[in-house]
């Protein structure tokens, strides 16, 4: 899946953005009452996301719930800053699911 950002309009300042799928299809339009950039970069981010999440999946290991023991054993999942690392970005992903 690859999306792909262009411009739509540009109106008394403002600069609209519109993300397409590799069919052109429109996945979302980014309107901006003001500077461009902001708007840009929203649009950028939504057309990353396929390859962002699919590069967090292959990252992410899985991982028991939260106070089990830590990945080295040592404490417990909450008190390592590797684990808490781990399930935000298992977090991430369940939200992008919907989860
Ligand atoms: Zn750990």
């Amino acid at each position: 899946m690859e999306w792909m950002v262009e411009q739509v309009s540009r109106v008394n300042g403002a600069v609209n953005y519109r993300v397409i799928d590799e069919d052109t299809a429109i996945v979302a339009d980014v309107k901006r009452d003001y500077e461009g950039e902001d708007a840009l970069a929203i649009a950028r981010l939504i057309a990353a996301a396929p390859t962002l999440l699919a590069a967090l999946k292959d990252i992410t290991p899985t991982m028991p719930p939260m106070n089990a023991t830590c990945h080295v054993g040592m404490t417990t999942q909450d008190k390592c800053a590797h684990c808490r690392r781990i399930a935000a970005a298992l977090a991430a992903i369940a939200k992008a699911a919907g989860l």
